[in-house]
């Protein structure tokens, strides 16, 4: 009988981080100031973080040791099981073999706790006493306030206010975690109070909520921020779902032609990809790699390679990635993750130099490629993991029309068990696509910093 599930013990969860710094063609842009816009040094992030997540955002040093007490927590979940989607490609009728990681087992039910508990404990071991954030669909303010709560810190999260909303059970999960939970703009923060003078009926966004966030860790001594994806660290953190992926590929006796993920702010695309991309920096491995967005927040397939802030306030730093410009508010798509403007430096170096391909889709054919996984492997996706399910059918699909056998990989970062009323509203013929005009998107773009000679 094929076998399904490829299981690793606790044993196998990863000692080390792997840093792809190490491993860039080039050095990264340098992170500039956001007042000043020149380059930023430790002195000016360590208001927000704490100076061993400072070391690791600009460490090119290739591995980076796991304390023991975060491997302990990754032990009530990791390692996560590779499974071979063999009931979906033969709905497909495909040749191609598709397997999946499944980031979904985790207690907050995606990847984000796989940093969160990392940033947890860097900021405790330095006697941080609380932890101020910004969440989206909630994923992120979730696994943090887990986090936090292991660690026995405080924590501060201002959500969207759409998916406060629209997601009331993930905002429960927080609170019952032990976090407070603001809707975002609030009244708590000048940032706050100036969106909503300019528009007191704001849906929020994820810049907005970061302005929020980045103002209450700049202002307290004993609070510091975390961001959930985009960073270096973040990304990095990350990458023990590649390799314990390359381990049970191994497992299974295959390699990946094509290594997939859905991107928001590049994090499990970057957790899954690099690990398997460093055989393509520097073993002549010819992986391909495919980060999936929404057509509603396109960064990577219709943004602009270039310094942005990245909050919508700009009191965030100002880094170089694909960006639609800091003040684009997407559309309130179900998949909240991926409603950020901008994209990882790291995963936009790559994607610039030809490392990555980008591919982007409207939500009905997403929630489609959904139900069609929901009902042949059982488990129900996250939105924002279905665009990546989305991207491995279309692939099957192709191998189908060519004969080829590929082998197809892609996370599953993470279940849909908080999304339901997405999931109502999509088979109530009730999602709308919406898709931007290149005038709409050039008047974001036309407010980027002009960063003049700094860091070019
Ligand atoms: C947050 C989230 C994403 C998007 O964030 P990345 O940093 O791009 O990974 C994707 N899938 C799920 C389930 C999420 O919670």
């Amino acid at each position: 009988m094929q076998t399904r599930s490829f299981r690793l013990d606790e044993s196998r969860i990863p000692t080390e981080w792997y840093n792809i710094q190490a491993d860039l063609p080039g050095p990264l842009p340098p992170t500039l100031h956001p007042v000043t816009l020149q380059p930023a040094g430790p002195a000016d992030l360590a208001p927000l973080f704490p100076m061993e997540v400072i070391r690791q955002e600009v460490s090119t040093e290739r591995y980076i040791a796991i304390p023991p007490e975060v491997r302990e927590v990754y032990k009530l979940w990791r390692p996560t099981p590779l499974v071979r989607a063999t009931r979906l490609e033969k709905a497909l009728d495909t040749p191609a073999h598709i397997y999946y990681k499944n980031e979904g087992v985790s207690p907050a039910g995606s990847h984000k706790p796989n940093t969160a508990v990392a940033q947890a404990f860097y900021n405790k071991a330095q006697g941080v006493k609380r932890i101020s954030t910004e969440t989206g669909a909630g994923q992120w303010g979730s696994s943090l306030a887990m986090a936090c709560n292991f660690f026995g810190l405080e924590c501060k999260v201002y959500m969207v206010k759409v998916s406060y909303q629209q997601k009331p059970y993930r905002r429960s999960l927080m609170q019952l975690w032990g976090a407070s939970v603001t809707p975002s703009p609030s009244t708590e923060t000048a940032a706050g109070r100036s969106i909503l003078a300019e528009n007191p009926d704001s849906n929020g966004s994820l810049g907005m909520a970061i302005s929020e966030a980045v103002e209450v860790a700049a202002q307290n001594e004993d609070t510091k921020y975390s961001l959930g994806s985009v960073l270096n660290h973040v990304l990095m953190h990350q990458t023990v779902i590649g390799q314990e992926a390359m381990e049970q590929m191994q497992m299974a006796g295959e390699e990946p032609d094509v290594v997939i993920g859905c991107v928001g702010g590049g994090s499990n695309f970057g957790g899954i990809a690099f690990p398997f991309m460093r055989r393509v920096l520097k073993e002549g491995a010819t992986t391909r790699f495919v980060a999936v967005e929404p057509k509603a927040c396109p960064s990577m397939t219709r943004g602009v390679y270039a310094y942005d802030y990245g909050d919508t306030a700009r009191m965030a730093p100002v880094v170089k990635m694909y960006t639609l410009g800091h003040t684009f508010v997407p559309a309130g798509i179900h998949a909240g993750g991926l409603r950020y403007h901008g994209m990882a430096p790291l995963l936009s170096a790559l994607a610039r130099d030809g490392y990555v391909e980008s591919v982007a889709y409207h939500q009905n054919p997403v929630f489609e490629a959904a139900v069609m996984f929901a009902r042949t492997e059982g488990i129900v996706p996250a939105p924002e993991t279905a665009h990546a399910i989305k991207a491995a059918i279309d692939e099957a699909l192709r191998c189908k029309a060519t004969g080829e056998a590929k082998v197809i990989l892609f996370n599953f970062s993470g279940h849909g068990h908080f999304d339901m009323a997405a999931y109502d509203a999509y088979l109530a013929g009730n999602l709308t696509d919406t898709e931007y005009t290149d005038e709409q998107l050039s008047r974001s773009l036309a407010r980027l910093p002009d960063v003049g000679g700094a860091g070019q």
